[in-house]
């Protein structure tokens, strides 16, 4: 059919995106699905203070599962759930699950919650938020609301009222995933955050050498002189606790302590004591 070599260049790839497009189309309705028959779960990983010694709280992660594909991570499906719009629904449900577990937990423990750019964008975020908090019954100061540099692309005023507004609920905001933005260092100032959580990749690099100590000790300084705390992501092993602890990270979160769990072996790990392990 196709009559010149572009045209048939062109032919080649079409069936290609036709299967992209379909398959697309397919995760959307069952994402539809999900959102109605409750397929989503969270999930929770320690958040552990290193100059307190203690477990502070729990970080709620969303998983999926599916019928056919088993557990889905968010990586797979959140930012499909952006594009449609579908994060509004999935979000508002994950705020008021991790509220709802939150109360079932000891009360100086707190749940982070992630918050996507998208959600900023709703008509009613803040009154969402509130409701979550007032029908779990937990104390506002007790949600931390977890967001990334990202949010910051679109709209900023409106952005930082709703971020004021939030913090005018009580509950405390995060900047996550610091440092792999364009412009990390500028955000710092815009906003007084109560929390600034430390990229993987930063810790995950302490192995390579010295820079990498100098980078965790100038972020937690700055941090520090800000008024905001540091965590520290994605720690996997002793030598990186070691070197943070060394460096003044506040807190720290990965697999070291524990992968994330579900509500169930949460109240398992908690019982058993298992942050003592790191009390140093
Ligand atoms: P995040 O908020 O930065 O969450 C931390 C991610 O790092 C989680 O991946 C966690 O399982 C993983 N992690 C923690 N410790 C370690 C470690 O020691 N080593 C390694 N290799 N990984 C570690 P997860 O659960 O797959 O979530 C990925 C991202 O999906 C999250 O990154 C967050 O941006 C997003 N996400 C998760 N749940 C939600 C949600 O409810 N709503 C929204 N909007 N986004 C979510
Ligand atoms: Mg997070
Ligand atoms: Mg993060
Ligand atoms: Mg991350």
């Amino acid at each position: 059919r196709a009559k010149r070599e572009g045209k048939s260049c062109y032919h080649f790839f079409e069936p290609a995106l036709d299967e992209q497009a379909r398959q697309r189309r397919q995760m959307e309705l069952d994402l539809r699905t999900a959102i109605n028959d409750g397929e989503f779960e969270l999930y929770f990983q320690p958040l552990y203070s290193l100059t307190e010694d203690r477990l502070k709280g729990f970080e709620a992660l969303i998983r999926w599962n599916h019928p056919t594909k088993g557990l889905v991570p968010p990586n797979d499906f959140i930012p499909l759930a952006e594009e449609t719009g579908l994060i509004l629904p999935i979000g508002e449900w994950v705020v008021r699950e991790a509220c709802h577990q939150a109360s079932l937990w000891d009360d100086d423990l707190a749940v982070a919650v992630n918050i996507s750019p998208k959600q900023f964008g709703s008509p009613d975020l803040v009154g969402k938020i509130l409701n979550a908090i007032a029908a779990s019954g937990i104390a506002p100061q007790r949600l931390e609301l977890e967001i990334t540099e990202n949010i910051f692309i679109t709209n900023v005023e409106k952005t930082m009222a709703i971020l004021h507004s939030l913090r005018d609920l009580g509950v405390r905001i995060a900047l996550d995933d610091f440092g792999t933005g364009y412009s990390s260092l500028s955000y710092l100032r815009s906003f007084p955050f109560d929390k600034v959580k430390i990229d993987r990749s930063f810790v995950t690099d302490l192995a390579s050498g010295e820079n990498g100590h100098a980078i965790i000790r100038a972020i937690t300084t700055l941090a520090e002189a800000l008024g905001m705390e540091t965590l520290a992501e994605g720690v996997e092993d002793e030598e990186q606790l070691a070197i943070l602890r060394r460096e003044g990270c506040r807190s720290i979160q990965g697999y070291l302590l524990s992968r994330p769990m579900t509500a169930e072996q949460v109240k398992a790990w908690t019982g058993a004591d298992n942050a003592a392990a790191l009390a140093g």
